[in-house]
């Protein structure tokens, strides 16, 4: 048993030692994620041979660019994987949320990238490789990585197409959500931040990814919500597009997935003709009275109950194992209208993922990270004994209904999962009780 004196490492420990039918790895990427990333100055010297953070689409940062003094923006590695260490740990991939308060800190021991908490080696640390597409040209003169970004260990190709959501617009976007303020913040800072992409950016990206990787196995389609219309066509049609020209040019050759809002049957019938396989619909949070707080925007324009059973309908279009909503960990327990209770936040969540889960649909999560430009604001993140108890929620649900692996996700377990912003295909297959 290690023993330390800090109350990070405490906590850690005692979540460790307490929940002992989930994987230490999975304990700790939670937490992690929760907390984020601190980056010692030695550590973003690394030169060269790692893939920095694309700012796919939301910042998944605790503190604002202006705050970051070590350009831990530019420098920082998208994604790391940890292994071996104190915990003797297994491969184990963290998305990169930049916090130079926290306590965990990627520094230099012994001219080894390690990842510490306090006086603990939480193993050794790699960043996300660099795929060999990136190598190539400009697009429209644009970095490739910001037309096409890849992340989960270049498994994913991230094509968000409109980096803005008109939700924004009337003060009614989710409340976790920073696309908006983001994309200001970036532009400002320099970044060469695209806010719409056309398709023939996209399809000459994807020619050097057709020709120089072999890793990425899945993309998804994505990008903010059209509430009225985007350059006179609405939502549907706007994203419809991509699809169909992406899929009719490279037919097959990743699985195609589109994160939008819940569509009507025919609208996700229209998606499906345009070969999109695996639809995420995402609900973020389960309960009427918690969505309307927290998706103000989605609440007026399609409504909860309307929503979930759009997902539900949705399982006649794509296979209910096809669909894949998205809910955001945490954020039912935000400081101003969340639970505050673990308890209660959990069996509010509980209820959704038996909701779908009995249906045949598989609920993915996120965890939720308090950005400081989102409209709740900078805050903690849920506590980590939350995210050890929604982890046996969601795989006692999961193998309650004898369900598969969500597809387009990678392989599952720990020592494989690539999903990097949540532990819950880490724990699928997990059977044993630790000593
Ligand atoms: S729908 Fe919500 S989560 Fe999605 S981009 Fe708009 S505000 Fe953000």
């Amino acid at each position: 048993m290690i023993t330390t004196n800090s109350t990070f490492s405490e906590t850690l420990l005692k979540n460790i030692e307490e929940f002992r039918n989930l994987p230490v790895e999975a304990i700790i990427k939670q937490d992690v994620l929760r907390r984020g990333l601190n980056f010692s100055e030695d550590a973003l010297k690394i030169v060269s041979g790692y893939k920095p953070k694309d700012y796919f689409i939301f910042t998944f940062d605790l503190v604002e660019l202006k705050e970051m003094k070590n350009q831990e923006n530019l420098k920082a590695p998208e994604e790391i994987r940890i292994k071996n260490g104190d915990f003797r740990l297994l491969p184990t991939t963290i998305s990169v949320r930049i916090n130079p308060e926290s306590p965990y800190l990627v520094t230099l021991c012994e001219g080894k990238i390690t990842l510490t908490l306090d006086k603990m080696n939480l193993g050794e640390v790699e960043y996300h490789p660099v795929p060999d597409y990136y190598r190539h040209e400009k697009i429209n003169g644009k970095p490739i990585g910001e037309i096409c970004p890849v992340i989960e260990w270049g498994y994913l190709l991230y094509l968000t197409a409109y980096r803005m959501c008109q939700y924004f617009d009337g003060k009614e976007q989710c409340q976790f959500c920073d696309l908006n303020t983001n994309f200001i913040q970036q532009r400002k800072a320099g970044r060469t931040y695209t806010g719409i992409k056309s398709i023939e950016e996209i399809l000459e990206a994807l020619n050097y990814v057709n020709e120089f990787d072999t890793t990425a196995k899945a993309y998804t389609l994505t990008g903010g919500s059209v509430v009225t219309d985007l350059q006179g066509e609405s939502e549907v049609d706007f994203y419809l597009k991509y699809a169909e020209a992406i899929n009719n040019k490279f037919p097959n050759r990743w699985i195609s997935k589109a994160v939008v809002q819940a569509w009507t049957f025919e609208d996700c019938q229209k998606l499906k003709n345009a070969g999109v396989e695996i639809y995420h619909p995402n609900y973020e949070v389960w309960g009427k009275e918690m969505f309307a707080k927290i998706c103000p925007g989605k609440e007026r324009l399609i409504g909860f109950e309307n929503w979930i059973e759009r997902v539900v309908r949705a399982s006649e279009v794509f296979g209910a194992e096809n669909v894949i909503p998205n809910f955001v960990g945490g954020v039912e327990m935000n400081k101003q209208t969340g639970f505050q209770n673990i308890d209660e936040a959990i069996s509010s969540t509980t209820e959704g993922l038996e909701f779908f889960m009995s249906k045949g649909i598989v609920p993915r999560f996120t965890t939720w990270c308090p950005e400081p430009l989102a409209a709740l604001g900078h805050q903690e993140s849920a506590p980590l004994e939350y995210f050890c108890k929604l982890l046996l929620a969601w795989k006692n649900t999961f193998e309650k209904y004898k369900l598969p692996s969500p597809k387009g996700y990678g392989e599952a377990g720990i020592g494989k999962a690539v999903f990097s912003v949540s532990a819950f295909m880490d724990v699928i297959g997990f059977k044993e009780i630790r000593n």
